[in-house]
């Protein structure tokens, strides 16, 4: 079959249709690794830490899973301060398209091609570690997870995207469970939801390896997850996460939404395990059972520097999807560290209502004196510091 060449950044790739995956529609996420590796780079060169020396001549990059080296080849041309990438795929003929690619691009000194399964390439390399690592697999990641958290340096990277989106939004919790080794809930937040259900996945997964992690960015776009962490080594850190992880809890009748810390930090030191107040009870709203989600990921979503850093460079990179990720970077910039949200139209769709104005809503919670703002991921959200008895007050009085 003849070659059709496509243009992405300043990356032009030959594809010839069957056998290696290619998606057009994925551009905006393979822009935001552009962005969001600019960024960490660009961190690590301004924070000379003795940590970081070792890498003042170039960061290592393995994108695990890569088709046809796009990403790979888009990294090397688009990105500053990187000394080598491997571009590693399972299938023979995805190696062969990324050879090709890699030569078309004449980036032979920056892309190194693999033909490996994933999975063992991040074992072996568990000694001479990667400074970043992209998992950008078919559907869940979690299989790669462990290798991952293992051959990614101390304060190095992890880009992972996840595109099983009706498992992790609910639609099969017990299949949730089984991959990612927790129960989704149907809910108007499950977008957020998905995030944190990965978040802790990864963070359990390096947790059993002395390593804890940073979440730097994390986005929901489109039909895919994408987060962006930070893993660090410490034994005594690890231990935060089960403060950091907790269960949630859904009423099935007016939807509201509680969430429960597995343990707590005690002031004098030491750790505390929760006792639930929202197991077998009823919701203190309507008097409905709850489910029980999780556990998910509580801690926050984004790093604020981080994000900052990403929206002052994005001048300084041409990339396709430019304005849609301004605009979803704004949104991420001022949305509160609390996690999930209530959607507006369903608020007032349980209590059968017409739906007022979000500025009217979002107005009477700040009069009320709680902070409120939207999330990137529901355009009807409204994520507050409120109590559920103050959300119910407003809806109720509308
Ligand atoms: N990152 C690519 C991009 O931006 O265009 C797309 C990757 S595609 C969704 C997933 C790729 O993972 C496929 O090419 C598949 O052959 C590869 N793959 C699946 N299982 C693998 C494994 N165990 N080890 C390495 N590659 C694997």
């Amino acid at each position: 079959k003849l070659d059709t060449s496509i243009k992405e950044g300043e990356t032009e790739i030959l594809v010839n249709n069957a056998n290696v995956f290619y998606n057009p529609v994925q551009e905006f996420n393979r822009d935001l690794g552009v962005a969001a590796l600019t960024a960490f780079i660009k961190d690590i060169q301004e924070q000379k830490t003795e940590r970081n020396t070792k890498k003042e001549d170039g960061i290592t990059v393995l994108e695990a899973l890569s088709a046809t080296g796009l990403r790979s080849i888009r990294y090397a041309k688009e990105v500053k301060g990187i000394k080598q990438i491997v571009a590693n795929d399972i299938c023979a003929k995805a190696v062969e398209s990324i050879k090709k690619n890699i030569q078309h691009n004449g980036v032979e000194n920056l892309v190194k091609p693999s033909h490996e399964d994933a999975t063992l390439l991040m074992y072996q390399s568990r000694k001479n570690k990667f400074d970043v690592i992209d998992l950008d697999p078919y559907g869940c990641p979690t299989i790669f997870l462990d290798g991952a958290v293992q051959c990614v340096s101390d304060g190095g990277l992890l880009m992972i995207t996840a595109t099983d989106m009706a498992v992790l939004a609910g639609n099969s919790p017990e299949t949730c469970f089984l991959k990612y080794g927790a129960i989704s809930l149907r809910s108007k937040a499950c977008h957020e939801m998905a995030l944190r259900i990965l978040l802790q996945s990864i963070a359990s997964h390096a947790g059993r390896y002395g390593r804890y992690i940073i979440p730097l960015l994390s986005i929901s776009v489109d039909f895919y997850i994408r987060v962006f962490v930070k893993v660090f080594s410490s034994h005594i850190k690890c231990k935060e996460n089960a403060t950091k992880i907790g269960m949630v809890y859904q009423c099935t009748g007016c939807e509201s939404i509680n969430t429960q810390p597995l343990c707590y930090k005690k002031s004098t030191g030491g750790y505390k395990l929760t006792s639930s107040p929202y197991v077998d009870q009823l919701c203190k709203i309507c008097q409905h059972k709850q489910h029980e989600g999780g556990p998910i990921w509580l801690g926050p979503l984004h790093d604020e520097y981080f994000v900052n850093n990403l929206l002052c460079n994005l001048d300084n990179i041409k990339l396709g999807t430019f304005k849609r990720m301004v605009g979803v970077l704004n949104v991420i910039r001022e949305e509160l560290n609390v996690p999930l949200y209530y959607a507006l139209d369903r608020l007032m769709s349980i209590v059968r209502c017409v739906t007022p104005p979000m500025l009217i809503f979002r107005s009477a919670l700040l009069n009320a004196g709680y902070r409120v703002s939207y999330s990137h991921a529901c355009k009807t959200s409204i994520k507050t510091d409120a109590p559920n008895e103050v959300i119910w007050d407003i809806v109720r009085a509308w």
